[in-house]
């Protein structure tokens, strides 16, 4: 046999196992759960490939996970007759963090500081939860495959060093034994391991059984602790809503609680079970394009895979669970499942149970559905663009703020919205910005607060894209209010038009406004629809609007400038005393100082601020 070989840990094992033992002190006890979990996995592992390639693996109907204590050595034993690791497994498993994913999220954890420890119940722990209750563990493994009587046996004090060495092994399977911390050892009581096992690991399939010694008798019997049966096997009305949440805690490795979820026996053309929930926390990397996301797949109760994103659109990727069918293959691979029409049909399915349990929870529990909207409401978003079919149902799960809701957070519905038009009003009207702020004290809003026409107030970055594909809501259509729109002009009393000059003099007035800015704006014209600000601009109703041409600009793509319509509105005080100028220098600088004013309030920037600095400052001098 060869002799022990000595290796180190990856920087990131050795940064996480840091973290770790810091930020899980008050929860150690997830670290069975861990290791429980594992070794499932592991037995799911080997009943799937006993079934994909049984010339290479045998199949054992008698699966287990033992665990068994020994209060002489403060050990505590976890084993199964899984699948095993070989050498090379066991240092690329053990010794390394092979997940691109779990390496970013350990940078941004570096980022954040301290505060954010808490992230790291959103990531499954795994295996190095051991070394926070362990001076040292022993891991002895011996892959399925492997048809003779060796097997590797690796060891750690978790302080950056690791030995492997080859040993006998008579099972297949894996074999964990952790030597406890002194201050550790209340997990070695029989009644503590019990009570953690119902508590987390119940419903995992295979049997946990824990060895028991009669003093007595003098004999030792093994005990099953667990029910060992697939939780979304059983009836709904057979599981407590304790039950649903530790189950989604064990499949997911969240620490928080699930919102809600939607347990579903569904039978007819396609049969299958689904289990989905609803997270409480969007985990870290939601926004990260290769985040990893979709269901947990089995097939006649056999686990598949994880991870299965063919099942759910994107713009849902949040939801977790799982789906077990009865019609798809046992050796479905990731590629056929995306072309299979089965996983298309069960695709729509799910959609429409998502869509109508994040429904119900709207219209029944608002505290719930806020919380749900505020984590993954911007998800929720890419929606309308993603999916035609439920387009309808998605928007009236949107969440808006509004000149009435007066407040940034996002609570109006677009169903209130329509309940609160006023007599006359055809439209939805909203307007986009870069900020809430931005958005609330546009101009664009005066006339519509003087009507007490609400108005959505649009600032995240997605929503002039979703814009563009939410076009009617109950047959009311949409208007950016940052656009031209004839059929306002319906909403203006024809006594709001006093005016103090005649229609010849208005007209000379803007032919010479024309003159002055020539080809800087579209069109020049009077509006009745302006209160407190003498001017405006607006884009045309085919063109951009500049929200737009902005998000385009931001992603790289040269926009051509845009061309406004500049509106002035002749009831304002400024612009009075403007048209009673005779001077015509002057009379030029204050209508380009005007137009400055509206391109300010609408695209937030100047391409030459100074220029407008020193304009109205030679005004004000004047
Ligand atoms: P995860 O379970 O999320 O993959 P872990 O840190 O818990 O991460 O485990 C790392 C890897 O070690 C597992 O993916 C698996 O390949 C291997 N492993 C851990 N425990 C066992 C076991 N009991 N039997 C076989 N392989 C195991
Ligand atoms: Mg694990």
């Amino acid at each position: 046999m060869k002799k022990k070989e000595k290796y180190k840990f990856q920087s990131e094992v050795k940064q996480l196992l840091h973290l770790m033992i810091h930020s899980l002190y008050s929860n150690k006890e997830i670290f069975l759960r861990e290791l429980i979990s594992n070794a499932s996995d592991a037995i799911d592992k080997l009943r799937f490939k006993s079934i994909s390639s049984p010339e290479e693996y045998h199949n054992d109907s008698d699966v287990w996970i033992n665990i068994s204590t020994n209060k002489k050595n403060n050990t505590l034993t976890i084993s199964d007759n899984g699948i095993g690791m070989n050498k090379q497994e066991v240092i690329e498993n053990l010794g390394t963090i092979a997940k691109s994913g779990t390496k970013e999220f350990l940078n941004v954890l570096g980022q954040k500081g301290k505060k954010d420890h808490q992230l790291i119940g959103q990531f499954g722990v795994g295996f190095y939860s051991s070394f926070i209750v362990s001076t040292k563990v022993v891991v002895r493994t011996r892959a399925a495959k492997n048809k003779e009587n060796t097997g590797i046996q690796w060891e750690s004090s978790g302080d950056g060093e690791y030995t492997i060495d080859e040993i006998v092994k008579k099972e297949k399977g894996t074999e964990i034994i952790l030597f406890l911390k002194p201050e550790e050892i209340e997990f070695l009581d029989t009644w503590k391991i019990r009570n953690i096992v119902n508590k987390y690991s119940d419903h995992i399939a295979a049997p946990v059984k824990i060895f028991n010694y009669d003093e007595q008798k003098k004999i030792g019997t093994w005990d099953q602790i667990n029910k060992a049966k697939a939780l979304w096997t059983l009836k709904k009305s057979d599981i407590t809503k304790e039950e649903y949440k530790e189950f989604y805690k064990h499949i997911t490795h969240d620490f928080n609680n699930p919102i809600i979820w939607s347990h579903n026996h569904v039978e007819g053309t396609h049969e299958y079970i689904s289990l989905l929930y609803i997270p409480e926390k969007a985990t870290w990397d939601i926004w990260n394009r290769e985040n990893k996301h979709g269901l947990k797949l089995y097939v006649k109760r056999v686990y598949i895979m994880d991870d299965a994103e063919q099942f759910l659109p994107n713009y849902l990727r949040f939801v977790r669970g799982l789906i077990d069918s009865n019609d798809l293959p046992l050796n479905i691979s990731r590629e056929i499942l995306q072309a299979n029409s089965i996983t298309q049909n069960l695709r729509q399915g799910i959609t429409k149970r998502i869509l109508q349990m994040l429904e119900k929870l709207a219209n029944t529990d608002h505290k719930k559905y806020k919380i749900f909207w505020n984590q993954f409401g911007l998800v929720l978003k890419e929606g309308p663009a993603e999916d035609t079919i439920n387009k309808s149902v998605i928007a009236n799960l949107l969440r808006f703020s509004s000149i009435r809701t007066n407040s940034p957070e996002q609570i109006l519905s677009l169903s209130n919205y329509v309940k609160n038009m006023i007599p006359g009003q055809e439209k939805i009207y909203y307007i986009t910005s870069d900020s809430y702020l931005s958005a609330n004290s546009s101009p664009h809003l005066e006339f519509f607060r003087k009507k007490g026409i609400d108005v959505l107030l649009l600032s995240d970055r997605i929503d002039e894209w979703m814009m563009n594909y939410l076009t009617e809501f109950q047959e009311k259509k949409f208007q950016s209010i940052n656009k031209n729109d004839e059929s306002l002009n319906k909403l203006i009393d024809e006594n709001e038009k006093k005016e103090t000059y005649s229609e010849t003099e208005n007209e000379n007035f803007i032919k010479k406004i024309k003159e002055i800015l020539k080809d800087q704006i579209k069109d020049v014209r009077l509006t009745y629809r302006l209160i407190d600000t003498p001017a405006i601009v607006l884009t045309d109703s085919n063109e951009m609007t500049t929200q737009m041409a902005k998000l385009f600009s931001a992603a790289g793509q040269t926009v051509p400038p845009i061309k406004y319509i500049f509106e002035i509105n002749p009831n304002h005080i400024l612009v009075k005393k403007i048209m009673n100028l005779n001077n015509d220098v002057l009379l030029n600088e204050w209508i380009q100082l005007l137009l400055e004013q509206a391109l300010l309030a609408e695209k937030g920037n100047l391409d030459d601020p100074n220029k407008f600095i020193h304009r109205m400052n030679k005004l004000l001098i004047n």
